[in-house]
This record gives C-alpha cells, sequence and structure tokens, in this order.
C-alpha cells in the first residue's frame, strides 16, 4: 500500500487505463513498445527498453524499446553476472544508477549503438510466474533525478511486461507444436498417397492375371485361386480406402457440384449386387420414396459415403442379418438412414468412429478388416457438403448411421 501511495493519482489511472488496452491486445510485439511508450511517459524518460533473459546462454537480450527497436540492438548481448541489468535480474531488486559512467557495470556499445549517451538507468526486474525472465529499463530521467514513485510506478509496468512475454512464450510455443503437427499431418498424407497409388499398379495386374488363369484352371484350383482373388480384392478396398483419403485432402479444390435427386442415387448404388451380402444371406431393404429429393453433390464423393455406410453395415451385421435403408424429408433437409441388426457401438465411442483410424477396440487383435478411415471420410466429405453424419446404437443389437444434406428447391 505505501509504494501505492507514492504514485500521484493521475499516474495510477494511466496505470489501470494501461492494463485495460493490454487485456485487450493480442499482438505482443505491439503490446511491449506499447508498455515501452508508457513507461517513457509516465517515468519522463529519455527511452525505455526491456531485456529478456535467455535462460540457457544465461545472456540478457534487447526485446522491445520506446519507439522502435533497433536491429542492432538486438545482436548486442549483454552477460548475466557483470552488468547492471544482470544485477538487477539476480537481486529482484529495482536499481536506480544516476552516473552510469561511475559504474563498472555499465556496458557503453548500447549508448554507442544507439548513438545517444546514457547519463542515468533505472532498471527493475521483470518477473513471469514467479521466474526471473528479464529487465526494464528507463534510461536518462529528464530534468533531474529517479524518484521512488517512478521505481513503483516501472516495477508496475515491469509486471503488466512480464505477463505480455508470457503471453508470447506460450503464443510462439503453441505456433510451433502447430506447425510441427501440420508438418507431419501432410507428411503422413503425402506417405498414404503415395503408398496407395504405388500399390494400385501391381495390385491391378494380380487381379487381372488371376481372374484370367481362373477362368482356364480346372476346378480344384480354380477354387484356390478363388482365395487369391478375394484376398486380392480386399486388399484393393484398403488401398482405395487410403486413396479416398486424399480425396477429402484436396476436397474442396476438386469438388464437382451437381443437382441430383437422392433418391435415384441411393437407389442406384443399392441395386449394385453386394457379393459379401449375398454370402451372408442379408436382407436389403429399401423403398424409394415417390417424391423427389434434389441436392447439390459430388456423385463420385457421395458414392465414397453412401458406400463407406452400406459396407460398414453388411460387415458388421452377421449371417442371415438386416439392414434397412431409409431416406426421409425433414425440414429443409434430407435424412439418409442406415439401420442394421449388427454387432453395435458401445455409447461412449460414438463420437470417436468418426475420427481417423479410430477402430472399436484394440485395432492389432479386432476381427473385423478395415483401416479405420471409412467414417472420417465420410464425415469430412459430407461436411463439404454442408452435411452431417452421426450415428445411434444399442450393442449387440445393430447401429443407426445417419446422413443429413440440405435440400435445394
Ligand atoms: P473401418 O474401415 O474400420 O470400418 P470406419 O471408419 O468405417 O472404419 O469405422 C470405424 C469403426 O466404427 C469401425 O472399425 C467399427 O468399430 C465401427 N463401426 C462402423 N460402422 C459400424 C456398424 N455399422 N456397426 C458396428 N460398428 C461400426
Amino acid at each position: 500500500m505505501s509504494a501505492l501511495n507514492q504514485i500521484e493519482p493521475t499516474r495510477l489511472i494511466r496505470l489501470v487505463e494501461v492494463s485495460r488496452i493490454l487485456n485487450s491486445t493480442t499482438n505482443v510485439d505491439e503490446l511491449l513498445t506499447f508498455i515501452m511508450d508508457e513507461a517513457t511517459e509516465l517515468i519522463g524518460s529519455e527511452s525505455a527498453s526491456i531485456l529478456l533473459l535467455d535462460p540457457q546462454l544465461k545472456e540478457l537480450r534487447f526485446r522491445a524499446m520506446s519507439g522502435q527497436i533497433l536491429p542492432a540492438l538486438t545482436n548486442i548481448t549483454i552477460p548475466v553476472d557483470s552488468s547492471i541489468a544482470g544485477t538487477v535480474l539476480q537481486s529482484n531488486q529495482p536499481l536506480v544508477v544516476n552516473d552510469v559512467s561511475q559504474d563498472p557495470r555499465w556496458n557503453p556499445t548500447v549508448s554507442r549503438t544507439l548513438k545517444h549517451a546514457t547519463h542515468s538507468i533505472l532498471c527493475v526486474p521483470m518477473r513471469a510466474k514467479n521466474n526471473p525472465v528479464g529487465v526494464l529499463q528507463a534510461v536518462n530521467k529528464q530534468g533531474g533525478k529517479f524518484q521512488p514513485a517512478d521505481v513503483e510506478t516501472l516495477g508496475i509496468l515491469a509486471d503488466l511486461a512480464g505477463t505480455a512475454v508470457e503471453k508470447a512464450r506460450l503464443i510462439e510455443a503453441l505456433q510451433l507444436a502447430n506447425l510441427q503437427l501440420s508438418q507431419l499431418d501432410a507428411l503422413k498424407s503425402n506417405f498414404i498417397a503415395i503408398a496407395s497409388h504405388e500399390l494400385r499398379t501391381p495390385l491391378s495386374i494380380i487381379l487381372g492375371y488371376v481372374s484370367f488363369i481362373q477362368e482356364v484352371a480346372d476346378p480344384a484350383m480354380a477354387s484356390q485361386l478363388d482365395h487369391v482373388l478375394r484376398a486380392a480384392t480386399h486388399l484393393r478396398s484398403l488401398i482405395q480406402d487410403m486413396l479416398n483419403l486424399r480425396y477429402v485432402d484436396v476436397g474442396q479444390a476438386t469438388l464437382k457440384l451437381v443437382k441430383m435427386d437422392f433418391g435415384v442415387l441411393v437407389a442406384e448404388m443399392i441395386a449394385q449386387r453386394d457379393e459379401t451380402a449375398e454370402a451372408k444371406q442379408q436382407t436389403i431393404q429399401f423403398s424409394k420414396p415417390a417424391i423427389s429429393l434434389p441436392v447439390l453433390l459430388d456423385r463420385a464423393m457421395m458414392e465414397v459415403v453412401i458406400g463407406n455406410l452400406l459396407n460398414n453395415a453388411i460387415k458388421f451385421t452377421g449371417q442371415g442379418g438386416k439392414i434397412q435403408i431409409n431416406l426421409q424429408k425433414r425440414g429443409n433437409e434430407v435424412w439418409l438412414s442406415v439401420l442394421d441388426t449388427g454387432v453395435g457401438i458401445p455409447e461412449e465411442e460414438l463420437t470417436r468412429i468418426f475420427d481417423r483410424f479410430y477402430q472399436v477396440g484394440d485395432p492389432l487383435r479386432r476381427s473385423y478388416e478395415g483401416l479405420g478411415l471409412g467414417l472420417a471420410v465420410a464425415k469430412e466429405l459430407l461436411e463439404l457438403h454442408s452435411g452431417r453424419i452421426w450415428a445411434t446404437s444399442k450393442l449387440n443389437e445393430g447401429s443407426q448411421f445417419y446422413i443429413a444434406l440440405p435440400l435445394l428447391f
């Protein structure tokens, strides 16, 4: 309290104003320069500057200055153990030096770089989260000596600057983490794109030759080749899942929207034979609504979305199970639902299944094939269409997947 008593009311009002402005600014360099300008103004000094500690090198470097920081200044390093700023940092106490020429700790390089003489200095420690991070200094008090009120005022500004520096460090760390993440993501996407593309060509040759040999082989051999063919077809669908991911990554650029009756598209897709569903003797039910349901869609992308839902329903439903597809108009949207009587999904997994590579259960011990990409791709492709996807389910009873798309009028 006694410290604040030494500060004139007009200064206190200005300090409150400064802290209000600081809270509404996020650009840290602007913030620090602003604090320096305020320090010069409030203290009545020629200039003010901030030096930050490099914790590894144990050196102080200029980070901000009233007016504008000179690039040449940022190259000057001030050692912690033999300088005025270093003494303040280490002692955590403010220091007034009214005649720097008499102080052996003064480093004249700074004055030479700035091209104006330094006479007096008021230096206060700056802390962030209670750790010493640097110092704030006011140089050359105009018309006299630094007063106790100046020390208090600069101390308050140092606290504000400390918070701003902490903010800057957090922002820089976040930006770096973000950059590293997106580089990693790009690397992964490129790897998937290249690997899937490169795998496709030899696989097509295998599929072609096996189909041909199967036609001319004797029945025993043909049945053996059936295993090869099935495995190769499975591999092709995995590769297709990976290629679809690439689709999403460049999605917006390649989106080719056309107007189409959604019912017609769904009917066409369901009409295609599905060998797995046939082998499992599953019933697939769908009755196309009488009304037209026009939507704007990229046909190839929407086929991937619907295909992924149908394939999952078939894959996760057992022998003799039922799959029911419904289409209905709901307000300004069309809703497609795919209901199955399969294994179901635990409640707590119902949102995570839409994440890339996410699969229910331990992926190393699972009994279903797949990469965990189908639903993530479906979700991202739907978002390109301003649509949504979600699921409800009861474990061991079945799942319902819904997609909603805006109707076109
Ligand atoms: P995957 O290639 O593994 O099928 P998806 O992204 O399509 O990848 O699905 C993610 C996970 O969600 C699946 O591995 C499965 O655990 C669960 N899942 C998806 N659809 C169904 C469904 N109809 N019934 C039960 N589980 C499902």
